[in-house]
């Protein structure tokens, strides 16, 4: 019999980035096997509308598919869902499941995402959730009362996502934040002082500098307790606290690994024939001159791309632009770029008055713009998206005078 000169592909993780590289590697032109290996039961679905309109019923579970089975097999991409990988073993181009079969690779993809860090309180209580997985949400769902008592632990984006929805269900929500802002660790004060206010316009009560120590209740939640001996009452608990990222077989099998799996611009490991994309990724970024690790789906879905052309044998560069966005009540906020290492900022619209006008704010390392958050602004959004990217120089004087368009941003000859 003649041996197979077919050579595997396997992809572990079924999320955003595993599902688009799978689909991709074949549009590539790689015409040997693919298998994606996914752990979640469900067909590779949309994670962002967990804490948006999936939590708040607008939405079910098969209607967040990121895309229908008949993709996959007009792919021919073989899914085995529901099924854990527990090693690789890069010596052997081989790697275990958990049902104990071993399959060969010829190149693989590590796109295992990022779980939820624990806290470690109120273990076994009903009504305590963490939120990353589409069965955590329904499980929450399944907990919303309308007039119940919601505590939130935990103020970034998720955390606040999840208060919206609870509040607009029906809930009293109570969100306990460590930090002495809300999004402290992701945006500037100004953003965090217009979402709070916005939260607190909805009802919520937001609380920073707490420290949360305990949860408690017999069988089902009660209560949180804070450092400072404050208690609060609670049926329902969500926990969003951030995430870490999933590199645990990387670092079994002897990657490179620091805050996830360390990867150059060609979205490949410190091995050979092993590539990884996604939220477990720790990469190169030339504009920003740092190691970055992402946790946004632009980040997946790009970097999955730069993976799949690089498997099949072109040399593409990861050189995306982060951008990432949030919905809380009827609030779109969009952001281009890290606002990281700034020295200043310029405010562009009111941002006390909730008229529905919206605002930005663009801040700058020097006369370089370095990110934009855009509070229901989408074509400031679009135009700092494209001037952040491309280094473009800016026309400051139009940024913070409405009587300039966001089409004159950019520094033209004209405005000179
Ligand atoms: P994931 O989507 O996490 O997929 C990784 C998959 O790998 C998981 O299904 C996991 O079970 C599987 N896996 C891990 N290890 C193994 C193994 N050993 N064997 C088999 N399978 C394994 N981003 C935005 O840009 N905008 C938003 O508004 C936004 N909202 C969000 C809201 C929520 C509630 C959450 C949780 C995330 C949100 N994000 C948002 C972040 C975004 O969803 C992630 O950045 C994105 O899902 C990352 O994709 P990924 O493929 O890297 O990882």
């Amino acid at each position: 019999m003649p041996q197979s000169t077919k050579k595997t592909c396997v992809i572990i993780g079924a999320g955003h980035a595993g599902s688009v590289l799978a689909v991709q590697l074949r549009k590539e032109g790689w015409t040997d096997r693919i298998v994606l290996i996914g752990e979640e039961a469900h067909l590779p679905y949309h994670r962002p509308p967990l804490s948006k309109d999936l939590l708040a019923g607008e939405k079910e579970v098969a209607g967040i598919a990121l895309r229908g089975q008949a993709a996959y097999d007009a792919a021919e991409v073989e899914m085995r869902l529901g099924e854990r990988v527990e090693r690789v073993i890069p010596e052997l181009r081989t790697l275990r499941l958990s049902s104990g079969e071993e399959l060969v690779y010829d190149a693989l993809a590590l796109c295992t995402g990022a779980s939820v860090r624990h806290i470690e309180l109120g273990d076994g209580l009903d009504g305590v959730h963490y939120l990353r997985t589409a069965d955590d949400a329904m499980a929450i769902r399944t907990d919303m009362r309308p007039g119940g008592k919601a505590v939130v632990v935990g103020g970034g984006y998720i955390g606040l996502e999840v208060a919206s929805v609870l509040a607009r269900k029906g809930m009293h929500v109570t969100l306990l934040e460590r930090a002495g802002r809300i999004l402290e660790r992701v945006t500037s004060p100004v953003i965090s002082e217009y979402f709070t206010a916005l939260h607190q316009d909805n009802g919520v009560d937001i609380v920073t500098d707490a420290v949360v120590t305990g949860i408690g209740g017999e069988g089902r939640v009660s209560s949180v307790l804070c450092e400072d001996g404050s208690e609060y009452a609670a049926d329902l608990v969500v926990i969003g606290v951030g995430v870490n990222p999933e590199s645990t077989l990387a670092e079994e099998a002897g990657l490179q690994v620091g805050n996830g799996i360390v990867v150059d611009e060609y979205t490949r490991t410190s091995v050979a024939e092993v590539y990884a994309a996604g939220d477990c990724t720790w990469h190169p970024s030339a504009l920003y001159g740092r190691q970055l690790r992402l946790e946004s789906v632009q980040n997946a879905l790009d970097q999955a791309r730069v993976a799949a052309a690089n498997i099949a044998g072109r040399e593409v560069k990861y050189e995306a632009l982060p951008w990432f966005w949030s919905d809380q009540y009827d609030i779109k906020l969009q952001i281009a770029g890290l606002p990281i290492d700034y020295d200043h900022f310029v405010i562009r619209g009111d941002r006390l008055n909730r008229d529905g006008r919206g605002f930005a704010v663009f801040y700058f390392r020097g006369e370089k713009m370095v990110a934009a958050d855009c509070v229901d602004r989408s074509a400031e959004f679009l135009v700092c998206k494209k001037l952040i990217g491309k280094q473009l120089p800016v026309n400051m004087q139009a940024l913070a005078d409405e009587a300039w368009g966001p089409d004159s941003f950019e520094m033209r000859d004209d405005f000179l």
